[in-house]
């Protein structure tokens, strides 16, 4: 394909595209292997320009009324649910999820505009009357100022809506670097927000690879820096950030355990074990890479998982009736598949192997795995040790329920958990026991709804809070304590001493 017939992204700066960049970068429909665009990547010149964009924006911004925000976040929750199919495309174009999946994650990063809307709730301060006499203590929420949100390609349109929504409701201006795998999403959002009243400025997209966010971190008027990615960026994101005394969030990878209990339901377990692992491809930082099977109930659950997996289409995500699209990129394909190849060597046994035979009539380079389930599965292999992030779901056997905790707790990644029990008391004893971010109790994928905040524990989340939600103004808000006193001049003396009651 020559480079006239791709789409030109661009980068959106102070409400203008711009293409400026020295180098550009491919982006693929992953369904069919073929390059649909090419994206440019920010050199210094183009970040400057865009930190400029953002910092004369923020005092402007910062003063703009409470009420006219949340009317900027109510307009822009109509504009995304009038046009979601458009969004939806966008994603599955660039992603390769299928259709109803672009749109479920639409839905989920909606929520976190609808718990902006209320951000008058979120940005109230705290006042206390009468702190000492004729003394009154207010506690003030203003922002952080200009801040930098990076993002992963899983999610096109719902971790930059993690983000940029709150740091926006919160009065920052904000620079956007999406995946420059799927760049898009991030800027079909940066239109709808304009189209919602967004002021020119206040939210910047910004599209570069790993020099331009080495970048970001080196810009001292960037004042925080949220990360949703793998573990060893999130790591040099959080302490290169921190170093540099910006605030950083710095969300990681995963490998996410759903146990199943010897009374657990079987059927409903093999459902939830095969939407959670096959999902989105497995392309999910919630997926469940790991079934951990507790007493004899194995061979059965293997058995009724092994036989859905049969009945799942693997497809172009946007032809009805698929349930698995693509890969994100033929690298991708060839490591999940590098997992699988090494796995019998490890000592797994491979039950469905998705290398082979994953459907027909896909195209020839289109980046295609099919499912694969791992039984058998030990600490020790890579395949158990490693985020392969792909279509492969391992079981691990254990005899117990002590087993089952002690495997998980000793896992370096925490982000989600699950069991699978009909007993009430083994799930209380998990959600007490268990040391993982966000847990389900016959719940596969435990996104806590946008009231709540996101994140894992361990190598699963770099810094203290947690993403959208209340957290999430926490994290886009600096506190400030104002004690007033308003003494007639005759109370008014020299005190030498610390001031007490
Ligand atoms: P990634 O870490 O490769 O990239 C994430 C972002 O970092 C992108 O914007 C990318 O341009 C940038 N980047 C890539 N390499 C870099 C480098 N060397 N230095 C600086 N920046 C760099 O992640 P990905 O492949 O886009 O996304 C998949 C990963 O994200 C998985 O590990 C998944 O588990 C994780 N993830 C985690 C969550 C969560 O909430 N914990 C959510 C979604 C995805």
């Amino acid at each position: 394909m020559t480079t006239s017939t791709l789409t030109s992204l661009h980068h959106f700066i102070g409400g203008d595209a711009s293409t400026a960049g020295d180098r550009t970068s491919p982006v693929y429909n992953p369904a069919t292997g073929v390059q649909t665009g090419q994206v440019p990547l920010a050199d210094a010149a183009t970040l400057t320009t865009a930190v400029d964009a953002a910092e004369t924006a923020a005092p402007a911004w910062r003063s703009t009324g409470m009420a006219k925000r949340a009317n900027i976040m109510f307009n822009l929750r109509q504009i995304i649910t009038a046009r979601r199919g458009e969004l939806a495309a966008i994603i599955t174009a660039e992603h390769g999820k299928v259709l109803d999946d672009a749109d479920g994650e639409i839905t989920r990063g909606l929520e976190n505009v609808e718990f902006c809307a209320g951000l008058v709730h979120h940005m109230k301060g705290e006042t206390l009357e009468q702190a000492s006499t004729g003394v009154d203590v207010t506690q003030l929420r203003q922002p952080v100022g200009v801040v930098a949100c990076i993002t992963p390609f899983n999610f096109p349109a719902m971790v930059p809506l993690w983000m940029v929504t709150t740091a926006i409701a919160a009065g920052n201006t904000v620079i956007l670097k999406p995946s420059e795998k799927v760049p898009s999403a991030a800027l079909w959002l940066a239109e709808a927000f304009r189209e919602a009243g967004l002021p020119d400025g206040v939210l910047n997209v910004v599209n570069g690879d790993k020099d331009t966010v080495d970048r970001i971190l080196d810009e001292p008027r960037i004042k925080a820096v949220s990360f949703v990615g793998s573990t060893p960026i999130a790591r040099h994101i959080y302490t290169t950030a921190a170093a540099a005394g910006k605030r950083v969030q710095a969300l990681g990878g995963a490998k996410n355990h759903m146990v199943v209990m010897p009374d657990a339901d079987l059927d409903a377990a093999a459902d939830a074990a095969v939407s959670a692992g096959y999902g989105a491809a497995g392309e999910r930082c919630m997926a469940v890479s790991v079934v951990v099977a507790v007493g004899d109930i194995a061979d059965e659950l293997v058995a009724k998982v092994s036989s859905r997996m049969a009945d799942l289409t693997v497809a172009d995500g946007a032809t009805a009736g698929a349930d698995m699209g693509p890969v994100i990129t033929a690298e991708a394909k060839d490591r999940i598949e590098g997992y699988v190849a090494g796995a019998a060597g490890e000592g797994a046994t491979v039950v469905v192997d998705g290398r082979a035979g994953h459907g027909t009539d896909l195209p020839e380079q289109g980046f295609f795995t099919g499912p694969t389930l791992l039984d058998h599965v030990r600490p020790g292999m890579r395949v158990y040790d490693e985020e392969i992030f792909g279509p492969v779901l391992s079981v691990v056997r254990v005899e117990t329920y002590d087993e089952a905790v002690e495997l998980i707790n000793n896992c370096r990644f925490a982000n989600g958990t699950a069991i699978f029990t009909r007993d009430g008391r083994a799930a209380r004893s998990f959600t007490f026991d268990i040391e993982v971010g966000m847990v389900g109790v016959n719940v596969p994928i435990p996104v806590p709804i946008g009231a709540f905040s996101f994140g894992g524990w361990k190598d699963s989340l770099f810094g203290d809070t947690h993403m959208y939600g209340p957290e999430s103004f926490n994290f886009y808000t600096r506190r400030k304590v104002v004690t007033e006193r308003w003494p007639l001049p005759s109370e008014s003396q020299i005190t030498m001493g610390f001031p007490t009651n």
